[in-house]
């Protein structure tokens, strides 16, 4: 029987693929469970998706509880926010946390659940913990009290000025979901054991109300920022579509990078919304992000500000990248990044980066 006490991840697979931030929610739970002293649970649903358990048990699961199901082959809100109710109710006892991703899926699906639970849900963290909370509050004496060990959920919040650590000890399970790209996953253990559960759902009329009679996946737009580990972004300030060549010219000196975008020369029609970086794009933390014409808006700089380098372009010394970026340059990006360029190729060959 599975632990109802475990910290409980709701894993995400694509075409029997799993994604990278169910591995990086796995990270963040065994951080959780640590310091409860209980273990990690996650929940895997699809169709023909089993042998995926094994993978989340490498990745630091204790337990995977699967429920295999052709309803289930395709994402749809409903079956899978039966599935996942399913689990809670086959456990008996609510798990005390619940972790989604902050995912196109994760952000539909867990408030559906956190509603159907009428329990608190925490969108876009970026960082989760452990505490106690005394509630002194006089206008509902029924929730007043000393809370133990109830999850910190915590995220940028007043315009990402802010970290706000948001909780909610009065019901379980606390449900919260993760940014993509922010939590750590744990190293692949592929001699790690677990155990594998299989839980059946019986679906009603109800929970089969939408059909996905096809999926098309625009797959020539699709770009590998968050894994990615170079990445050059372009602005507003590349003046037009065509600044894009610059860009990608730059990036070429590197083996393995992508280009990236700001917001506003996404919505611009100079690039395509996958390239995005920030608030509302991707999460990235590549080893070296360079910018070019590009603000650092706060939007933009809660996406980028992990990356372990950070080169900024702008020809106005005053622009907010210049305050958390590690090298400067203040000019026009059009004259700086072939100059840029040309030096970091002859960095390349001195200490052989390519
Ligand atoms: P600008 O702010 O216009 O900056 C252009 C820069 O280029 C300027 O600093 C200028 O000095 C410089 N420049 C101009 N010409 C040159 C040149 N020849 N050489 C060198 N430098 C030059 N933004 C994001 O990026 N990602 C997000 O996910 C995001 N989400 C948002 C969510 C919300 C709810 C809101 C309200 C905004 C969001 N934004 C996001 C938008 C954000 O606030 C900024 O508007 C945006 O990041 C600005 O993009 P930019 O830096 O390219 O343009």
């Amino acid at each position: 029987m599975p632990n109802p006490n475990n910290v409980a991840v709701v894993a995400e697979q694509f075409h029997g693929s799993l994604q990278q931030i169910t591995l990086e929610l796995i990270g963040a739970a065994r951080f959780l469970s640590e310091k409860l002293g209980t273990g990690v649970s996650c929940f895997l649903l699809g169709h023909e998706i089993s042998k995926l358990a094994e993978g989340l048990i490498h990745h630091g699961a204790d337990e995977v509880i699967v429920v295999d199901d052709p309803q289930l082959k395709e994402y749809a809100t409903l079956t899978y926010r039966r599935a996942v109710i399913s689990i809670l109710e086959h456990l008996g006892t609510s798990p005390p946390i619940v972790l989604m991703g902050s995912t196109t899926i994760g952000r539909d699906l867990a408030p559906r659940i956190a509603a159907y639970l009428e329990t608190g849900l925490t969108a876009d963290c970026t960082e989760f913990d452990i505490g106690d909370y005394e509630h002194k509050g006089k206008a509902d004496p029924s929730k007043t009290g000393t809370f133990k060990n109830i999850l910190y959920a915590i995220r940028p919040s007043f315009g990402e000025s802010l970290k706000a650590r948001i909780i909610g000890p009065w019901k379980n399970p606390q449900m919260a979901t993760a940014r993509i790209g922010v939590m750590q996953a744990l190293p692949l253990d592929a001699l790690r054991k677990g155990a594998v559960q299989r839980v059946s759902v019986n679906f009603n009329q109800e929970d089969l109300r939408v059909k996905v009679l096809k999926t098309v996946r625009d797959i020539s737009v699709s770009v590998n920022l968050t894994g990615a580990k170079v990445i050059v972004s372009g602005g507003y300030g590349l003046g037009g579509p065509d600044g894009f060549e610059v860009v990608k010219d730059l990036a070429s000196v590197f083996k393995h990078s992508v280009v990236g975008a700001s917001r506003r020369a996404v919505d611009s029609g100079w690039m395509g919304d996958s390239h995005q970086v920030g608030q509302t794009g991707k999460t990235v933390r590549p080893d070296i992000y360079i910018a070019l014409g590009i603000s650092g808006a706060i939007q933009h700089r809660v996406g980028m500000a992990n990356s372990k380098l950070i080169i900024a372009v702008n020809k106005d010394a005053d622009a907010p990248i210049f305050k958390f970026a590690h090298y400067g340059i203040v000019g026009d990006l059009y004259q700086a990044a072939p100059l840029l360029k040309n030096a970091l190729i002859k960095m390349a060959r001195e200490k052989s980066l390519r």
